[in-house]
């Protein structure tokens, strides 16, 4: 779902949540569906698409109210750095990938030659998109475009997309009916936006068709094509588990923050098992995915790679992590929690209000965490001589709750 989480995840951050519930669609104003659709068949002729392409695709396109509720859902929680990666990088997982990466090393090793991309990363997004083509989603996907194309809340951008599909189409890659994907467009077996496709989708095993439904040389070049064009290195790893020092000072913990690894090894740094940082020239940032007191990970610029594929800090480690474990690395080293404890949706928005009677700018109390509230929560962290690394847990949550009590602000 490359590109399209980037997006949505951007908007929730910047607008909150808040907005988007109050921007539910006042039907009222919008056309009807049959109008709109007439006059997005326009737009898309003009754009030279066939008439035979939009009669094909788009004669018997109806809303899909599922569609619209699993746009409208909200996480009830915050999630959490272990179960994350419990869900994800699981013993089955990384079993079936190794046999996976075996089974292709001939397609795989062509495709690196051609791209830059090591087998294993290619592998392990292959494995967290869709579970090795398992789990591709059933939507028809320009009945899901079209439904969120016609809905106000983001329409804009969706409407886009469904040109793209559209063309996808026109092109003869695939049929509409055989273009499924997940409930937001995501097609394919590594879940790529319509836009991402027409970009970057390669015909890798030379048919004529981009296929990225069916065909694994298309579905590798594809995505390795898409990574090399965003800057992926095959020349180096993702990042890896660091150990920081007694003395770290946790305002360095922060993406911008960008230093060459003999830097980070001056202050400190060590490789998770205790052992020098290689001499690389490189440069990289210290990122503290559950706070100062759970694992640290030294990332370089293919994390930035993934990022940009997914805006998630805990997909980007996921990723990294299962491609290592592919080719035979073994867990973090970092002590597990006996429990996490994650913060409902009414405590984070608890946390930001008492962060605003504070004086602080945790941008809009929305209940999602983002980057103003992590930025709010280290400058009250740093007041009150507490490590500030701006990780939201329920105990500064209580020390919040405290200070606002007590009526000590910023400062
Ligand atoms: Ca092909």
């Amino acid at each position: 779902m490359a590109r399209l989480r980037t997006l949505l995840i951007a908007l929730l951050t910047v607008v909150g949540l808040g907005v988007a519930a109050c921007a539910a669609p006042s039907r009222a104003e919008q056309p009807d569906f049959q109008a709109w659709l007439q006059d997005l068949r326009r737009e898309a002729a003009a754009a030279g698409i066939s008439q035979a392409t939009l009669d094909a695709a788009l004669s018997d396109v109806s809303p899909i109210e599922r569609v619209i509720e699993l746009d409208r859902r909200q996480p009830e929680y915050t999630q959490t750095f272990w179960s994350y990666l419990d869900k994800r990088v699981t013993p089955e997982r990384i079993a079936r990938g190794r046999e996976l990466l075996v089974q292709h090393r001939a397609l795989l090793a062509r495709v690196q030659a051609r791209y830059g991309v090591q087998p294993r990363f290619l592998v392990a997004f292959w494995g967290l998109e869709t579970n090795f083509g398992q789990y591709t989603g059933g939507y028809p996907v320009v009945g899901a475009l079209a439904t969120l194309a016609y809905d106000e809340r983001r329409g804009d951008f969706f409407r886009k997309e469904l040109l793209n599909a559209l063309r996808i189409l026109d092109e003869g890659n695939v049929t509409p009916s055989a273009m499924q994907g997940s409930w937001a467009g995501a097609m394919g077996q590594l879940q790529f936006m319509p836009s991402t496709f027409v970009h970057y989708a390669v015909d890798f095993d030379g048919d004529g068709k981009r296929d990225i439904w069916n065909s694994l040389p298309d579905v590798f070049a594809s995505a390795a094509n898409y990574l090399s064009s965003i800057g992926w290195r095959g020349d180096l790893i993702w990042g890896r588990e660091v150990r920081l020092p007694q003395d770290f000072d946790w305002e360095m913990a922060a993406q911008e923050v960008r230093k060459p690894v003999s830097a980070w090894a001056a202050l400190g740094v060590r490789r998770a098992d205790g052992g020098p940082l290689p001499q690389a020239d490189i440069e990289g940032s210290i990122v503290l995915p559950a706070g100062h007191t759970g694992p640290a990970f030294l990332v370089y610029d293919n994390f930035e790679a993934i990022l940009t594929w997914n805006r998630s800090l805990l997909y980007a480690l996921s990723v990294g992590h299962l491609a290592d474990r592919l080719v035979g690395a073994g867990d973090f080293l970092a002590q597990r929690p006996a429990e996490e404890k994650p913060l409902s949706r009414g405590e984070v928005e608890e946390m930001q209000n008492l962060l605003v009677r504070l004086g602080f700018d945790p941008g809009t109390p929305d209940g999602v965490i983002g980057a103003k509230t992590r930025a709010a929560l280290r400058a009250f962290q740093r007041g009150r001589r507490l490590a500030p690394d701006g990780y939201p847990t329920p105990e500064v949550l209580q020390v919040l709750r405290d200070a606002a009590q007590q009526g000590s602000g910023a400062g």
